[in-house]
C-alpha cells in the first residue's frame, strides 16, 4: 500500500530517494535516542510538518521510550505527556488499531479530541498523521506528526509517513534492543562497580554510606535511604538517608508491614511503584515528618542469610519513571549490601571480644608473654615490660628463654605434657636487668589464628620464698635450741628416777612418769622436726639396719600405750610370723609408726580399735596402722602428706595439729626406698600403710 502511494505521489523518485535516504541514514545510528531524534525529524522535514512524537514500545507493548520535537526541537522529560497520549490520543489509536491514521482537521475528530486537563486551553484546530512503526507482527512504536494548519496534510502525506514508519521500523527496534542489551551491561557494571566500593570497607556507617552513593548513581534517583529490621523484629529503622531531608529521615522508625518499605521487609521482596501517591501501601506520614515529596519508589530487602534484615529505598528517578530493570538493579544491590552489613557487624563483634581480651590481658596483675612454639616473643603486656624491663618493641625482639631457664621436664620433651586442656607450672628464677625474680611459670598452650602460641604468666613468689626460706630457718633454729635443754631435762628426770627408787612414793612416781612420757614426746617431736628439714634439704637418712620388724611394732606400741589407755582406745598388733629383717633407721621409723597410731587414737572414739599390722610382700615388709574413726575424703589422700597440710570436716572441724606429722613419715619412709599412702572410705575409718625393704 505504502508503495503505491507512493507512486501515485507527485515523484515517485524523489520519494525512493527519500526512503534511501532515510534508511541510509538510519542504518549508521545504533544509539536508541538517536535514532528517534532522525526518524522523527526527517519525517518532519519531508511532510514540512511543524511538531510530532514518536513512542517506542518494549517487546510487552508498554512505553519505552518517547521523543517530541517542536519547532525542529527536541522537547525533554515526555515520559509522563506520552503516557497520556497512548492511553488517549490519536496515537492511542494507532496503538490499538496498528492502522496508520489521517486527520485532516483535529477539531473535527473524534479520536484527536481529548478533555483538555484543568487549566489547559482549547487546542486550536490543526491537521494530523499517525502511523504504527511495525516489524513483522510486532509493534515497535507509533509516530505523530502535526500541523497547525487544518486540512495541510493528506492521503499522500499518510502514504508518505507511512512508508517512512516501515523503513525506520527496522531501525528503531535495532536501536531498541542495542539500548537493551546496553542497559543489561550498565546494570552489570553497576553491581560489579557498587560491589566493589561497597565491600572495601568494614565499619557500618562507611559501608551504609557506600550503599547509598552507589544505588543513587546506579538507579540514577533523586534520593535513596535504608532501613534496618531491628533487634526485636518489630520495627525498621532507617539509618542512612540521601537527599534534602536525609538527615531527617535517619531515626525514623515504622513498623513491620506498613508503607512500601514495611511492606518489602513483610514479603520480602521488591516492588517499583511508580506513582507512589496512588499505591495503597505509601505510608504518608514518612514524607509529612521530613517534608519530601515521594513521587516514584522503588525498594528492595536487604538479605543475610535468607533473612531480610533490613530494605532499600531508592525515590523519583531523575528521568520521572523508573526503567523495567529498576528493580534487578536495586534487588542487586540489595543482596550486595546484606552481604556487607552482615561482615561489619561480625567484624565488631569481633573487634569488641578483641578488645575485651586485649584489657583482660593489658590489665591483668600477672605479667603475661605470648610467644611461638620456639619461646619468640609475639606480645608482652605491661606487668611483662615491668617486670623484664624492656618495652614492648625490644621484648618482641627477644625470646622467652632469655630470662629464664625453662623447666623442660614439666613441660615434656617438644612441649609433650602442653595441649589444649593441660598447662604446666614450675617454679623459676627470671633474669632481668641484673634482677633475679622468683616466679612461679604457668605454661598453657592456645592457638591464634589457626598457629599454636605459647602463654607464659609469670607469677612474682618472691614474698612467699622468703617466707618460707624465714619459716625454715626459724624452725631449724628451733629444733637445734630445743633438743639441748631437752636433753638436760631427760637426764634430769633419769637421776630423779634412780633417787626415787628408793623411796616409792606412788604420787611421785605417778607425776614422775608423766613428766617423762611428756619429755620424750617433745623430743620426738624435735627430732621429728630436725630429720624433716634435713631430708627437705636433700640429706640422706642416717643409717639403716637389719631390724626385727616384731620390735619396731612393739615399741611403738609400748610408747603409745598410755595415750589409747587415756581416749579409752584398744590398741592391737598383727604381725605376721617369720618375717624377715627390714633395713630401716629404727629410731626414725619408730617415730613415723608412733606418728601414726598417735594419729589414729586422735581420730578414734571410745571403745574402737586400732591395729598395728605387718606382713611380707614380695621384697618388702608392709606395715599398715589401721583405725574406726572419721576416715578421709578421697580428694585429700595425698594432700595431707603435703606439710601443713589438714583436713577440715564440717565448718567446725577438728583442724587441730600443725600438718607436719604425715609429712615427716612421708619423708622418712620415702628416705628408706619406701612408700606410704592411706586407704581409706569416709565414715569406715584409714589405713596407713608403708612398706620397707626386707634386709
Ligand atoms: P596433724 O595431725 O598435726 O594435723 P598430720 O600430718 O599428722 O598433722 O595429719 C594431717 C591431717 O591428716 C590431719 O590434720 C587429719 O586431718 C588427717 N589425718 C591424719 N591421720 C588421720 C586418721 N587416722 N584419721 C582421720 N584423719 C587423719
Amino acid at each position: 500500500m505504502a508503495s503505491d502511494a507512493v507512486k501515485a505521489g507527485a515523484s515517485s523518485r524523489e520519494s525512493l530517494e527519500l526512503l534511501y535516504h532515510i534508511s541510509r541514514e538510519l542504518a549508521s545510528a545504533l544509539e536508541l535516542r538517536t535514532v528517534l531524534e532522525r526518524v522523527l525529524k526527517l519525517s518532519l522535514e519531508n511532510v514540512e510538518g511543524i511538531s510530532g512524537s514518536l513512542i517506542v514500545l518494549d517487546n510487552k507493548g508498554r512505553a519505552l521510550d518517547s521523543i517530541i520535537v517542536y519547532k525542529n526541537k527536541v522537547i525533554e522529560e515526555t515520559n509522563l505527556q506520552l503516557k497520556f497520549t497512548l492511553d488517549q490520543g490519536l496515537a492511542g489509536w494507532v496503538f490499538s488499531q496498528r492502522e496508520a491514521a489521517l486527520v485532516r482537521d483535529t477539531s473535527q475528530d473524534p479520536r484527536w479530541q481529548r478533555t483538555p486537563r484543568t487549566g489547559e486551553k482549547a487546542e486550536p484546530p490543526k491537521s494530523t498523521v499517525s502511523a504504527p512503526l511495525l516489524v513483522r507482527d510486532e509493534l515497535v512504536g507509533v509516530i505523530t506528526l502535526t500541523h497547525p494548519e487544518p486540512g495541510f496534510f493528506n492521503d499522500d502525506t499518510l502514504a508518505l509517513v507511512q512508508a517512512i514508519a516501515d523503513q525506520a521500523a527496522f531501525a528503531v527496534l535495532n536501536a531498541r534492543l542495542y539500548a537493551e542489551s546496553q542497559r543489561r551491561t550498565q546494570v552489570l557494571g553497576a553491581l560489579v562497580e557498587s560491589a566493589a566500593s561497597i565491600s572495601a570497607s568494614l565499619q557500618l556507617d562507611e559501608v551504609l554510606k557506600r550503599i547509598l552513593k552507589q544505588t543513587t548513581k546506579a538507579m540514577e534517583v533523586e534520593a535513596v535511604s535504608l532501613a534496618l529490621v531491628e533487634p526485636d523484629g518489630k520495627n525498621l529503622a532507617f539509618r542512612a538517608a540521601t537527599g534534602g531531608s536525609g538527615k531527617k529521615v535517619e531515626g525514623v522508625k515504622i513498623k513491620m508491614g506498613q508503607g512500601i518499605a514495611g511492606w518489602v521487609a513483610n514479603e520480602g521482596k521488591g516492588v517499583v511503584v511508580q506513582e507512589a501517591q496512588d499505591d495503597p501501601r505509601f505510608y504518608p506520614e514518612v514524607d509529612a515528618a521530613t517534608g519530601y515529596e515521594t513521587e516514584a519508589v522503588a525498594c528492595a530487602p536487604i538479605r543475610a542469610d535468607e533473612k531480610v534484615i533490613g530494605v532499600l529505598e531508592a525515590l523519583n528517578p531523575v528521568s520521572g519513571a523508573f526503567a523495567s530493570d529498576a528493580l534487578l538493579v536495586l534487588e542487586g544491590i540489595g543482596n550486595l549490601a546484606g552481604t556487607a552489613i552482615q561482615h561489619t557487624q561480625l567484624f565488631q563483634q569481633v573487634e569488641v571480644a578483641r578488645k575485651r581480651y586485649l584489657e583482660l590481658f593489658e590489665d591483668s596483675v600477672d605479667p603475661i608473654l605470648i610467644t611461638d612454639c620456639e619461646g619468640k616473643i609475639q606480645e608482652a603486656n605491661r606487668q611483662a615490660e615491668i617486670l623484664l624491663g624492656f618495652d614492648e618493641e625490644t621484648l618482641h625482639q627477644m625470646d622467652v628463654h632469655h630470662f629464664h631457664q625453662a623447666d623442660w621436664k614439666a613441660l615434656g620433651k617438644d612441649l609433650s605434657n602442653l595441649g589444649p586442656d593441660k598447662s604446666v607450672s614450675y617454679e623459676s628464677v627470671l633474669h632481668s636487668d641484673g634482677n633475679e625474680t622468683n616466679v612461679e611459670m604457668y605454661v598453657r598452650q592456645a592457638e591464634v589464628d589457626g598457629y599454636d602460641v605459647l602463654q607464659w604468666i609469670m607469677r612474682d613468689i618472691t614474698e612467699r620464698k622468703n617466707l618460707d626460706n624465714l619459716r625454715e630457718d626459724l624452725a631449724s633454729m628451733i629444733y637445734h635450741d630445743l633438743r639441748s635443754p631437752l636433753a638436760n631435762v631427760v637426764s634430769g628426770l633419769d637421776v630423779l628416777e634412780m633417787m626415787l627408787a628408793a623411796d616409792e612414793d606412788p604420787t611421785i612416781r605417778s607425776v614422775l612418769d608423766i613428766a617423762m612420757r611428756s619429755t620424750e614426746r617433745v623430743q620426738r617431736l624435735a627430732t621429728s622436726l630436725l630429720d624433716t628439714s634435713r631430708m627437705e634439704a636433700g640429706q640422706s637418712i642416717g643409717n639403716p639396719e637389719p631390724t626385727a620388724a616384731t620390735d619396731l611394732v612393739q615399741a611403738a606400741l609400748e610408747a603409745v600405750l598410755p595415750g589409747a589407755e587415756a581416749r579409752q582406745v584398744k590398741l592391737e598388733g598383727a604381725v605376721a610370723k617369720n618375717l624377715p629383717k627390714v633395713l630401716a633407721d629404727a629410731e626414725m621409723i619408730r617415730r613415723v609408726m608412733i606418728n601414726l597410731l598417735e594419729n589414729a587414737i586422735k581420730y578414734s572414739q571410745e571403745d574402737q580399735t586400732v591395729t598395728l599390722g605387718a606382713k611380707r610382700h614380695g621384697d618388702e615388709v608392709e606395715f599398715w596402722v589401721q583405725d574406726q574413726g572419721r576416715g578421709i575424703p578421697k580428694e585429700e589422700q595425698e594432700r595431707i602428706f603435703e606439710k601443713f597440710a589438714r583436713v577440715q570436716i564440717g565448718a567446725t572441724g577438728n583442724t587441730k595439729g600443725l600438718g607436719l606429722g604425715l609429712a615427716y613419715c612421708k619423708l622418712a619412709v620415702e628416705g628408706h626406698g619406701g612408700r606410704i599412702w592411706v586407704e581409706s572410705e569416709p565414715g569406715e575409718g584409714a589405713k596407713f600403710i608403708f612398706t620397707l625393704q626386707t634386709a
